[in-house]
């Protein structure tokens, strides 16, 4: 049986060598070629020993996703829709900006965690990627845009773990592909601009700071546990105050951060100015344990079958105010790639939903109102 060495991180990979009989230069040196030069098979890679690169075949591959397709915005967004086999399809996201080119990356086919306001929790959950999978996206994107540019410096300098999936609750997959991301013989990015995203795992978040404490965005959404709880099923089990404590104990490992809260803008449900005081009053009681944040509000992108819709602009930008009047870094984020449903879950939703989870959600919606009059369809990951 052949092993995929996208799956490896380099001590992983430096094991694999030793039980070839290799040092770990070798190591090293094929880490670069499938990472740096994008290189898919070993008869490319010429500083390599000939008698390595015709050992490695009979135990190793370096096999990418098959792309099912690609979708091209008018803002320069590219989507990609990658098959991960059995029917689970996962998206990918390439967002150009003037001074960077920022990959959003998917940890799961599907996603258990259900919030209501987004696309990939409405299709239930399928199975977690493996590191290989993970890694893939990158591998596959930072390569495929270098020869499309006709560039050969890096394209991606920013990734975000806020595609399709709780990256920790794919914790094990999640950490080596990280430190390929981070290792200067991989991409060699800087830890803050990685980010991993999460609706907030506690016990796992105490694990990210300990072993690869990257930057952290942290899905609020709502200021108090009984909204949150709607929105975002997992507050049940870690409720608002644990989260935030976590997040203070996540900045002790990296004390000149900033945690990201991400709060996406629905429609009559989150967003009124009391939502925005309860925030403020929420953070300052939180202040004295030392936890620095900032806040960026999500214009919710429409989707059939969530009945939310986005705030209008007047009351995101009223709500900005508040937050920003009391001295919150406060930014609201661009909506890209609409043309193209660049937001997770959209089009890998038109292919599927294995388990039900829309039905369930439908029948779940009028509880989740709890009383607020909401119109219509749409929906969002973050
Ligand atoms: S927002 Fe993230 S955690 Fe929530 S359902 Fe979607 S993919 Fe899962």
């Amino acid at each position: 049986m052949t092993v995929n060495l996208l799956n490896y991180d380099l001590d992983g990979l430096a094991a694999f060598c030793e039980q070839l009989g290799e040092k770990r230069f070798r190591a090293t040196q094929l880490f670069r070629w499938i990472h740096q030069k994008g290189a898919s098979g070993f008869d490319q890679m010429t500083d390599l020993a000939k008698s390595l690169r015709e050992k490695l075949p009979a135990s190793a591959c370096i096999e990418g996703l098959k792309v099912v397709s690609r979708h091209d915005s008018a803002d320069g967004t590219v989507k990609w829709l990658f098959d991960v086999g059995a029917g689970d399809v996962i998206e990918t996201v390439f967002i150009p900006e003037s001074d960077r080119g920022t990959l959003c990356i998917s940890s799961q086919a599907g996603c258990a965690v259900g919030c209501r306001f987004c696309s990939t929790g409405h299709q239930g959950f399928s199975r977690n990627l493996t590191t290989a999978e993970i890694i893939a996206q990158l591998w596959f994107a930072e390569h495929s845009l270098r020869q499309q540019f006709k560039q050969e410096d890096r394209v991606i300098s920013n990734v975000v773990m806020m595609g399709m999936g709780e990256p920790l609750q794919n914790y094990s997959q999640l950490l080596p592909a990280l430190r390929i991301m981070l290792d200067d013989h991989g991409y060699g990015l800087s830890r803050r601009r990685v980010t991993v995203s999460t609706s907030g795992v506690v016990p796992m978040m105490d694990r990210l700071a300990q072993d690869c404490p990257v930057a952290l965005a942290v899905s609020l959404h709502a200021p108090s546990d009984d909204l949150r709880s709607n929105l975002v099923p997992l507050n049940k089990k870690y409720p608002i105050a644990e989260l935030l404590e976590a997040c203070a104990r996540y900045q002790q490992s990296a004390p000149r951060d900033f945690i990201t809260f991400e709060y996406c803008m629905l429609d009559g449900v989150n967003d009124q100015p009391e939502h925005a005081r309860q925030l403020l009053a929420l953070m300052q009681k939180h202040a004295g344990e030392g936890l620095s944040c900032k806040f960026n509000l999500i214009p919710f992108n429409p989707f059939p079958a969530s009945g939310l819709t986005r705030s209008g602009m007047p009351q995101v930008m009223a709500f900005a105010k508040i937050l920003m009047d009391a001295g919150l870094v406060t930014t609201v984020r661009k909506t890209r790639g609409d043309d193209i449903d660049a937001a997770c879950g959209q089009l890998a939703g038109d292919v599927q939903d294995r388990t039900g989870a829309r039905e369930r959600m439908a029948s779940q919606r009028q509880g989740m109102l709890g009383g607020i009059k909401v119109v219509v369809d749409k929906g969002i990951h973050t």
